[in-house]
This record gives C-alpha cells, sequence and structure tokens, in this order.
C-alpha cells in the first residue's frame, strides 16, 4: 500500500507521556494536533510511576529469572508479582504468550531491539527541554540497588552481565552495606550489599508530563479532556474519530497512544498482541535524608524516587483488570517491604496512594508504527519503560508519520508482528 501524502492534521489519542511526546513532536515538523484524552493528563501509568529514565537497565520484561520467581510466588497477595486465581482468556494468552519469551534466546533477541532506542533515549528528553518543555530531568548522583545480602545481589550482576553481553554498556560500583549507606544515609543497617549505577537520571513524572501539555498546548495543539474516543475509521481520503457523545472529526492520521488500553482501538487496524495490564502502585512518604537519586531493592521489587522534599516508593506487578478499584494490601505488602530496608521513613503516613496499569506485551517489547491502515498509528506497550522510551517513541514515530519510512529503530516494535 503506497503512503498517504505527509499528514497536515493528525489527532493523537491518550494523553499520556507517549500520546504527549508524539504530539510534541509532530508539532517540531508543523503538523497540527489534537489531543484526545477521556480522563486527563497523565490520567493513566504516567502519573504516579517511579519516574526513572535507565535505558542502563532498561530490558525486556520477560526473562528466565521472572519466570521463575513468578510460578513460585504469584498466587500471595503480598507477593510483588500477582496473577488472580481466576485468569481471563485474554490473560491467559498474555501469560503463555510471556512464558513462551522467558527464554535466554527470546530475551537477548529482545535486548538487542532495545539497545538502539537505550542509546538515543536521553537526546531526545534533552530535545524536549531545549523545545522549552518545563520541567528538567534530573540526573541521578546516586542510582542504588540494595540487598540484605550479597547473595541476593548476584541476581542483578548477573543482568547487567547479560546486558553487557547482549551489547550495551553501563558503568556501575559493587558496594558493601556501609558504603551503601555512606552514599545514601536512608539505607537500613539491614543493608549489606548493594550496586551503585552512574549516568541514569529521573523525573517527577506527574509534572513532567503536566509541562510537556502545557508545551503542546501553547505551541497551538488542541488538547481536548473527558472525551472517550469509542471509534475509528479509515475513509481511504481521511480518518474519522468518533467520540462518545456522539461527535467526529476527520484527520489526515490518527496516533493511538491510549496505554494500557491500546488493543481496545487498535484491533481492528491488525494489531493482535494483546496489551495487558501489569498493574503497580504507589504512595509518597516523608523521609529524614531524602536520597539523591532513586534506590531500588530488586529483591522486594520496590523502587524509590525522590520527589522533592519527599520519597515516592512504587512496586507491584498485578496482572488484573487495569479498572479494578485499588487494593489497599498491596500497599500495605510494598510499604511493609520497604520498612526494614530504609531508615528515618514514616511508612504509616502516606500520601497520594496511587494504582496505575503498565502496558504489557508478552513479547515485551512496545507496539511503535502503522497499522494495516497507513493513517492510523500505534504507540504503545512499553510495559515497566514507557517514561524512558516516551519522547523518543514520539521523536521516531513523528519521522515515519511525517515521511512515510520506518527508522531502523522501530523496525523491531512493528505493530503488526
Ligand atoms: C508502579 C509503576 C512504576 C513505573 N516506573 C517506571 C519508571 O520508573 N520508568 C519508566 O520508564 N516507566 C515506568 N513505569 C511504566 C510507565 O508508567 C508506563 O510505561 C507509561 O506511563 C505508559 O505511558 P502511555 O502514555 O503509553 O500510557 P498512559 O500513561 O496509561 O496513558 C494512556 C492514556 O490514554 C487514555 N485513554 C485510554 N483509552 C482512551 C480512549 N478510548 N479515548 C481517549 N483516551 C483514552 C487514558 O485516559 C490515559 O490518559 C511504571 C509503571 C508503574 C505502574
Amino acid at each position: 500500500m503506497s503512503s498517504p501524502p505527509s499528514p497536515q492534521r493528525v489527532a493523537v489519542v491518550g494523553a499520556g507521556m507517549v500520546g504527549l511526546a508524539t504530539a510534541w513532536f509532530l508539532q517540531e515538523r508543523g503538523v497540527q494536533v489534537t489531543v484526545l484524552d477521556r480522563t486527563g493528563v497523565a490520567a493513566g501509568a504516567s502519573w504516579g510511576n517511579a519516574g526513572w529514565l535507565t535505558p542502563g537497565i532498561t530490558t525486556p520484561l520477560p526473562e528466565p529469572a521472572v519466570l521463575r520467581y513468578g510460578l513460585r510466588a504469584v498466587l500471595s497477595p503480598s507477593s510483588p508479582v500477582y496473577v488472580p486465581p481466576r485468569a481471563d482468556l485474554r490473560l491467559l494468552r498474555f501469560l503463555t504468550g510471556f512464558a513462551r519469551h522467558s527464554t535466554p534466546t527470546k530475551w537477548r533477541t529482545a535486548m538487542r531491539a532495545y539497545i538502539p532506542m537505550n542509546r538515543r533515549a536521553f537526546e531526545a528528553f534533552d530535545a524536549l527541554a531545549d523545545g522549552g518543555v518545563a520541567s528538567m530531568t534530573n540526573e541521578a548522583k546516586s542510582f542504588i540497588a540494595a540487598y540484605r545480602t550479597e547473595a541476593e545481589r548476584s541476581v542483578l550482576l548477573d543482568e547487567l552481565a547479560h546486558i553487557h553481553a547482549a551489547g550495551q554498556g553501563i558503568e556501575f560500583d559493587v558496594l558493601t552495606g556501609a558504603e551503601a549507606r555512606e552514599v545514601e544515609p536512608a539505607l537500613s543497617d539491614a543493608i549489606g550489599a548493594a550496586i551503585r549505577l552512574h549516568d541514569q537520571r529521573f523525573i517527577n513524572p506527574g509534572h513532567y508530563v503536566h509541562a510537556l501539555a502545557d508545551s503542546v498546548r501553547a505551541r497551538g495543539a488542541s488538547l481536548v479532556t473527558g472525551t472517550e474516543v469509542v471509534d475509528i475509521r479509515d475513509e481511504s481520503a481521511a480518518v474519522r474519530v468518533v467520540t462518545a457523545d456522539g461527535a467526529d472529526e476527520r484527520y489526515d492520521a490518527v496516533v493511538l497512544a491510549t496505554g494500557t488500553w491500546l488493543g481496545d482501538l487498535a484491533r481492528r487496524f491488525g494489531v493482535r498482541t494483546v496489551v495487558q495490564a501489569g498493574r503497580g502502585y504507589s504512595f509518597s512518604v516523608q523521609i529524614e535524608h531524602v536520597p539523591a537519586g532513586p534506590v531500588y531493592f530488586p529483591a522486594q521489587r520496590v523502587a524509590c524516587t525522590p520527589l522533592g522534599d519527599r520519597l515516592r516508593v512504587a512496586g507491584m506487578m498485578e496482572f488484573r483488570s487495569a479498572e479494578a478499584p485499588l487494593d489497599p494490601r498491596r500497599i500495605l505488602a510494598i510499604a511493609e517491604a520497604a520498612r526494614p530496608l530504609l531508615r528515618g521513613a514514616d511508612l504509616d503516613a502516606r500520601v497520594d496512594e496511587w494504582v496505575g496499569a503498565r502496558p504489557c506485551t508478552p513479547d515485551g517489547l512496545p507496539l511503535i508504527g502503522a497499522t494495516r491502515s497507513p493513517r492510523v498509528f500505534a504507540a504503545g506497550g512499553h510495559g515497566m519503560w514507557g517514561i524512558t522510551l516516551g519522547p523518543l517513541t514520539g521523536r521516531l514515530l513523528t519521522e515515519q508519520i511525517t515521511t512515510g519510512r520506518q527508522p531502523e529503530e522501530l523496525r523491531p516494535f512493528d505493530p503488526l508482528r
């Protein structure tokens, strides 16, 4: 099918990191953009996540260790990975696909797809900063992965070796518990081993995505919130976007950036990969010494991020419906897992308790590019890494939409795979 001419008017459905970054880069090429969201800016996963910009450890989720771990622990409500005992058909499809991709060979192939993206991830954030997005990225002066024992630490050391063997370098130091506490006094005496990662960044994701929305608006886009898109119709010369209030509007092209709900609108355009909600939880607390960068407790799967004078604590991977209510047991499980490992954190005075759904695919790769319609594009399914890779996704997809050529980096992420 020949590509339509470069579009002048494009609708982006979804005002999360991925949709807004795509809108912003489309504007760089002079495209008139309308962003539609059924709720509001950063209403999905893009608000309460950990805000790590960590291309150094951005790796495919399906991997042999996750599978081994998952089979042991998924059924307990306090386990960091949770699958409800009664899985529906879609979840079963996801889990069997995920298990099939959790082999060393598949991991290596997927990792090789991530590496060219990881290399360029910061460059896209820097372009947004240079273009006036008024929320900065923070250099992580320290980024500590902390463990009770050296034996626990060996899992990440192995993973770093695998990342290195796949062709991606990352600088890190191996620290004792005492050395880690010297760098990060927020760590408790229970920490006996650590790894310090270099050259990573972090953001306050809610703040950042709102700043991105402000910039997109200031550059002339219309941002329509409280409007659900219920249908997309390719009419050959244009695409019709139908909203729940019965209105419809024609555009030259549409980008579906609806996170965990991507399949709802993309399936009819040949996107068959299941996008499953991998729900995570977070809250923030006061802490005596706010860390100088993210703190990660890999054995507990708890991720902490400094947000001004507070610490955000995040975790859990709950494979269930994105619409299910927040389950307070998971919040407590995260607080209890973090309690012995942090010093001076008031884990009982939690604010901003939040649940959000990572858009997970069975092969661990996002879906970025044209669908069966050359006017309808998918941008989503980044799982654990939609904040780190959101801006670059927007930049590369813009190149594809405006030139008709698929950038080399996006080849493995073809939504029709
Ligand atoms: C606990 C947790 C921690 C995380 N930590 C990190 C991290 O440190 N670093 C990182 O890179 N990633 C992290 N992630 C993953 C990251 O949050 C997601 O990958 C990313 O936010 C996905 O962005 P998105 O724009 O694709 O989707 P979303 O932010 O979910 O946005 C989708 C939007 O589409 C809208 N929408 C859906 N359907 C429709 C419709 N039909 N019509 C109109 N609007 C619609 C929704 O309202 C929503 O606003 C984390 C996730 C969680 C849960």
